[in-house]
């Protein structure tokens, strides 16, 4: 019961173990979709930018030359200023942007920046690092002020635009010398996927409560069921179906018992074979299923008016054997007597009128047969209580007969 228990909670935490994690991975692989999108989209956008040699935007108050280039500004004709938005610029300006609007952030850096804000932070430097020894891509998590973000970062390729500003710093085409580190905000993902942790929890213990009630219930009733069969079929073995009293073969185990107790204890036993006069006459007259409720009826009298420490069997056709443990042979004989009285003044209620029977009984104990070394007690007591039982009937029936010592 233990081992299915454990067998049903392993396979349902399982079940939901795998669900939840095939849950976190498809999130996971989700934030850096979007993350390495983003960072597509800056690159795209500032190739866009390098494909015309930078951008220039009018130089309205709040708009600032970009320090790091060579003569950024323009003067048209009409005497209007324009300044010039390289890559760079324009990514830290748009970084800037979508960091105000609280969605994300972009950062371009490189190992050895022109500018000092471009400075890597310590995951910008491990990935950098990292780009150099060919990998293509970094991630991690990191909490900021109770925030969790998720950080991207993949390499930029130096390109023929970048070497106009980098070309002094030794930069050729195709060099990984930089990167763009993407920043998202992932708490209210992280806040969910929480709670999915915990309704998982609450699913897993909810299915296996379920499910193994659902499995001890059918168990207990299944086993419930089981017993009462058992019981009924061990009843079946040791019961003689018509009378419902002990059969021959169970009669003589119990007898077998009393005979060993009465032995160690020193005590009498007495045996009382009784047998229904002119029964045959019965089923002649009244046919055999009236011949068996007569029987039926004679047994429930019969045990009906014995002690409970009083032994009762079917002995045989119509014979019955009780034992009566720790008795005098004339008290045993009494309770023949009134056994015998009993039988005789109730009359058996058949379909016609009611049916007067008699029984004949025979006697004996323990201690009058003890001398008959020949035969075991058992045998010796039965030969008795047969020898007495046929005497009464020879005597003239309806009468009980004690065993003599010859
Ligand atoms: P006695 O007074 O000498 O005992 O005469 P009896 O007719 O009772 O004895 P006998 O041994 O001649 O006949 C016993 C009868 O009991 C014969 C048998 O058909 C009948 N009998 C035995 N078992 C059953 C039973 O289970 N049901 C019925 N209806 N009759 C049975
Ligand atoms: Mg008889
Ligand atoms: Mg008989």
């Amino acid at each position: 019961m233990l081992q299915v228990s454990l067998v049903v909670a392993v396979f349902v935490f399982g079940l939901y173990l795998g669900i939840y994690l095939r849950d976190k991975k498809l999130i996971q692989e989700q934030i850096v979709t979007s993350a390495r999108a983003h960072f597509q989209n800056i690159v795209l956008t500032r190739m866009w930018n390098a494909k015309h040699g930078g951008v220039y935007v009018e130089k309205k108050p709040g708009i600032v030359s970009n320090p790091y280039l060579e003569n950024p500004e323009i003067t048209t004709t009409d005497g209007r200023i324009f300044t010039l938005r390289n890559p760079a610029m324009m990514t830290r300006e748009i970084s800037e942007l979508a960091d105000i609007h609280g969605v994300f952030k972009y950062h371009i850096t490189s190992l050895k920046p022109l500018n000092p804000r471009n400075v890597p932070d310590e995951f910008e430097r491990k990935a950098l690092e990292s780009f150099e020894q060919g990998k293509t891509q970094a991630t991690t998590e990191e909490t900021v002020n109770d925030h969790t973000v998720f950080r991207f970062m993949a390499p930029l390729e130096t390109t023929q635009a970048c070497l106009r500003c980098h070309a002094k710093q030794g930069y050729k085409i195709g060099d990984i010398r930089g990167g763009i580190s993407v920043t998202s905000d992932i708490t209210s993902i992280k806040k969910a996927m929480e709670i999915n942790q915990i309704v998982i929890l609450a699913l897993i213990v909810l299915t296996t409560g379920i499910v193994l009630a659902i499995f001890l219930f059918f168990t207990f009733r299944l086993m419930r069921r089981l017993h009462a069969a058992q019981a009924a079929i061990a009843e079946l073995a040791v019961t003689d179906g018509l009378t419902g009293l002990s059969n021959r073969r169970h009669f003589f185990e119990r007898f077998d018992e009393e005979i060993d107790r009465a032995r160690r204890y020193g005590s009498n036993l007495s045996l009382l074979m009784l047998d229904i006069d002119h029964f045959k006459q019965v089923n002649d007259t009244y046919g055999h299923p009236a011949g068996d409720m007569v029987l039926a009826e004679v047994a429930r009298l019969l045990n009906a008016n014995i002690r409970t420490s009083d032994i009762i069997g079917r002995y045989g056709g119509e014979e019955f054997a009780i034992l009566i443990p720790a008795m005098s042979v004339s008290e045993a004989a009494q309770a023949a007597e009134k056994l015998r009285v009993v039988i005789e003044v109730n009359d058996i209620a058949l379909e016609g009128p009611p049916l007067n029977v008699t029984i004949s009984a025979g006697v004996a104990d323990i201690s009058s047969v003890i001398e008959d070394t020949k035969a075991s007690p058992k045998d010796a007591l039965i030969r008795a209580a047969d020898r007495a039982l046929y005497r009464a009937k020879n005597e003239g029936r309806n009468r009980v007969v004690v065993h003599e010592v010859e």
